[in-house]
């Protein structure tokens, strides 16, 4: 169906991929998949939201327009009578422009926009506008600083436009924005934008009416965007550069004529200014993709440190709420010794997480222990240490003094020793990736599959809500089919690593191509 309302343009349209944009408004919805992570997130946000809408009306008057047929009404309503803070006001489609807005705040002359979102919006440093959350005080703070984000200034933007369109907007033209913490509300001079913004939205508006074509183009988004089958699919017929490129090198290469994978392989000419990736580097990885391989060796020795005992760790959290699952792999003299998890189905947060944690890292401390005293050397792996470390520190924070909990002196002091070894980084190290460093496109070139199909971080976050019991109207089968999941799931992720790492030993290194 096309009809104009299918054709207006919601702030969230203004940033991210335009060929996307074409193709979902070309697109039926209903074949659309849903992302299970997008799903994930779209709740937490909306958890968020809720959160903060309470706290609104605890601290002053909050009008609230519950969704239905007279929303809108209602909302012209609220506005005619100039009441002061209006939440999930419902705006009319205007203009080619739709979206919704959290809270309008009347200002003395009409209303400016407040968004509540999910992220910081604030960093330390000075200068930021600060205003209280249940009135509209804006003062100049000197410990914080605007954080900046492309997304919110959008949308500030947007909805501006969308209050002007109905007469309702301030002449201020500022906009509020509440983030994670729901504690204070930056506010935002959203003039300077406005310009920016109407060249986005008439460009946006014109490729949802077709009136501009668009074309793919390898970009960040494309990692998890559902269409990327078709568009590689395209990418791939032109032979197109972004493919070995990332888009900044990509546009560099463009300007001195280098368009397709096989003119980088053979370009003999200056390395352009711009390119965020040796020359060497970018044309080693045409030859890969033309040769059909995936990794480059980076040296012909591709090293890995190794140790008589190795332990690969892998730890589980639920967003910033707790870390609920640390599951190992030991490996001792060559011998695989199997599996072990520390594990509490508590909802995190929870006192047993405590429980767990101290377990897992006294049993990490003895196998270290035994092995220095047996003369034997040590190492314990992660991929990607950030998450680890993040919650080993965090964790000692938490429940310091409690049964085998480590000091955060004895954390930092094992994290920052050699003993604890970066999968992600020794990868990093050793290759050139043509398909990422993540560790599900990287084993899989050592021959590791995952047993579970739709084994991921995110997947594993809405089996953990029954597993745990967060999500109620699961009966106990199915909260310990989805516990046997999740440690399956982390069963393989430190199997994959320990994989990977006998791989980068192992004369298959011989068999790929050197830069
Ligand atoms: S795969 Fe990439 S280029 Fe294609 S629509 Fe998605 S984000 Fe855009």
């Amino acid at each position: 169906m096309d009809t104009s309302a299918a054709k207006s343009v919601s702030a969230r349209a203004l940033t991210g991929c335009r060929h996307r944009l074409a193709l979902e408004a070309r697109a039926d919805p209903a074949a659309l998949t849903p992302d299970p992570g997008a799903v994930l997130r779209q709740e937490a946000a909306a958890a968020h939201r809720a959160a903060v809408r309470d706290r609104l009306a605890a601290s002053a008057p909050l009008a609230v327009i519950a969704p239905g047929p007279d929303a809108l009404a209602r909302t012209r309503a609220a506005i005619a009578d100039r009441v002061p803070r209006i939440w999930g006001a419902a705006l009319p489609r205007v203009n080619g422009r739709s979206g919704h807005v959290e809270l309008l705040q009347w200002v003395g002359d009409g209303y400016v926009p407040v968004l509540v979102v999910g992220h910081k919006v604030l960093d330390r440093g000075s200068g930021a506008l600060i205003s209280a959350i249940d009135r509209w005080d804006p003062a100049p703070d000197d410990a914080v600083k605007p954080r900046g984000h492309r997304g919110d200034a959008m949308r500030l933007a947007h909805l501006t436009r969308m209050l002007q369109d109905t007469g309702a907007a301030s002449s201020s033209l500022l906009g509020g924005v509440i983030g994670v913490d729901g504690e204070r509300l930056l506010v935002q001079d959203v003039e300077p934008l406005l310009q920016g913004y109407d060249e986005r939205f008439a460009d946006r508006l014109a490729i949802l009416r077709g009136e501009v074509a668009t074309a793919p183009s390898r970009i960040a988004e494309c990692r998890r965007c559902p269409w990327w089958p078709q568009c590689e699919a395209e990418l791939s017929a032109k032979r197109d550069v972004g493919l070995v490129a990332d888009q900044t090198s990509a546009r560099a290469l463009a300007g001195v004529g280098v368009v397709t994978v096989d003119g980088l392989a053979a370009y003999d000419g200056p390395a352009p200014e711009d390119l965020l990736v040796p020359l060497r580097d970018l044309q080693a990885l045409a030859r890969a993709w033309i040769a059909g391989v995936t990794l480059v060796r980076r040296i012909p020795e591709v090293r890995v440190r190794r140790a008589d005992v190795e332990v690969d760790v892998d730890m589980e959290s639920f967003g910033e709420d707790g870390a609920y699952l640390w599951g190992t792999w030991l490996r001792r003299d060559g011998l695989d010794l199997g599996y072990l998890s520390f594990v509490t189905w508590d909802p995190v947060p929870t006192r047993d997480e405590a429980r767990s944690f101290g377990a897992f890292w006294s049993w990490l401390m003895d196998r270290r222990a035994e092995a220095h005293a047996s003369g034997r050397t040590f190492a314990a792996y992660c991929y990607s240490q950030q998450a680890e470390n993040k919650w080993l520190l965090a964790s000692a924070d938490r429940f310091a003094g409690e049964p085998g909990v480590p000091t955060r002196r004895a954390v930092e002091e094992f994290i920052a020793s050699p003993e604890w070894v970066d999968m992600f980084v020794a990868v990093g190290d050793s290759f050139l990736s043509l398909v990422g460093r993540g560790l599900k496109k990287v084993a899989p070139a050592a021959g590791f599959a995952w047993r579970d199909p739709e084994a991921g971080g995110e997947a594993s976050m809405a089996w953990y809500l029954i597993a745990s019991g967060r999500e109620p109207g699961h009966d106990d089968a199915e909260r310990a089919g989805q516990r046997e999941r999740i440690l399956q799931y982390n069963e393989d992720d430190v199997r994959a690593t320990r994989t990977l790492r006998e791989w980068m030993c192992s004369a298959a290194m011989d068999a790929l191509p050197v830069v």
